[in-house]
């Protein structure tokens, strides 16, 4: 007891508090609390997030749910990670953000916030001065992602997305990051990837969470599991075995990671948009196999005329499919991605 007692002290004091934003973890303990006080009209603080700091010296990972606030099973697998991650087991940190989008969450609204109208996955590295999203961006990257040394990115299909558990691996030419992110790929378990090539270089211009992360050097994967606000057990499991696989694989944790033993990498990947505005009728479900030119849905008036159809442009599996009716000219319809031999 004496010598496990001094050990602890030891490594107490070799690794020392870790800060994020306003939060401070004591080594062996985790922080709870929130990066921006109340600027909404509602007078809700912004940001919730967990330092979970291990009593040893390790890797920081960032697990960051709720970019989109529509997408539940995130952002439940986060809660039930705050209660799994025991300080005591961790050799590094982990940085659990619960709802990056308070925002669009409380106001239960899917791509969009209900306050600036902005999408939070496409204003990072954000603006410190700006609009809610821009500030919520500018927090995140600055306490959370540039304090990481690996992000995850956790997704579901948005409110109005029926989605096949994949995930985004980014190729970037580097081949030391590449290999690194399709290691954590590997090691999150699901087999479906979906080769995601031509994501912003610039990183003051770096518009996803994830390539926040990838343009300052850090490797990011971007994980999809769930659908359609549904909080179905099976898709909030695999993302909370994920994180603690990908944590082994980091030896944040003790244990062996769960790796794919048979990936699927899906490139090309499209996402198909719609042709015009009205009532969308998918024709699909997540998951199918379709050939090339599979209609995929159609889009009809407000009166029932057929103003438009999507096909797929190739042979592939259906990662997701719009499955509720309103539709924009422009906006996503669904997404194919062919297995690559
Ligand atoms: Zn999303």
């Amino acid at each position: 007891m004496v010598t496990s007692a001094l050990v602890a002290l030891v490594f107490a004091l070799q690794v020392g508090p870790f800060t994020v934003g306003p939060i401070t973890a004591q080594p062996g303990r985790a922080a709870s609390g929130y990066l921006i006080a109340a600027e909404t009209p509602d007078g809700v603080p912004q940001v919730p997030v967990t330092v979970v700091h291990g009593a040893r010296p390790g890797p920081v990972i960032a697990l960051i749910s709720g970019n989109h606030g529509y997408e539940y099973t995130p952002i439940l697998a986060s809660q039930r990670l705050r209660t799994r991650l025991d300080p005591a087991q961790l050799s590094g940190t982990a940085i659990l953000v619960h709802v990056a989008n308070v925002p669009s969450f409380l106001g239960r609204t899917i791509y969009y916030s209900p306050v600036d109208g902005k999408n939070l996955n496409r204003v990072y590295p954000g603006v410190k001065d700006g609009t809610i999203s821009q500030k919520i961006a500018y927090a995140i990257t600055k306490d959370v992602i540039e304090k990481a040394d690996v992000v995850l990115d956790l997704h579901c299909g948005d409110g109005n997305e029926s989605l096949r558990p994949y995930v985004y691996l980014p190729v970037t030419g580097n081949a030391t990051m590449d290999a690194a992110m399709k290691e954590l790929a590997l090691a999150f378990g699901m087999d479906h990837m979906v080769i995601d090539r031509g994501r912003p270089t610039d990183p003051a211009k770096s518009l996803y969470c994830s390539t926040t992360a990838v343009t300052r050097g850090k490797p990011a994967i971007t994980v999809e599991s769930g659908f359609l606000g549904v909080r179905d057990d099976e898709s909030i499991a695999r993302i909370e075995t994920g994180v603690l696989s990908v944590m082994r694989h980091l030896k944040i944790l003790p244990g062996e990671p769960a790796r794919v033993e048979h990936p699927v990498y899906l490139d090309p990947a499209e996402v198909l948009t719609s042709p015009a505005t009205g009532i969308l009728y998918p024709h699909v479900e997540r998951g199918m196999s379709v050939a090339k030119g599979t209609l995929i849905a159609t889009v009809t008036d407000f009166f029932g005329k057929t103003i438009g159809e999507v096909r797929s442009p190739f042979a592939g599996v259906v990662l997701y499919v719009v499955a509720t009716p309103p539709i924009s000219k422009g906006e996503p319809v669904g997404m194919i991605g062919t297995p690559a031999p």
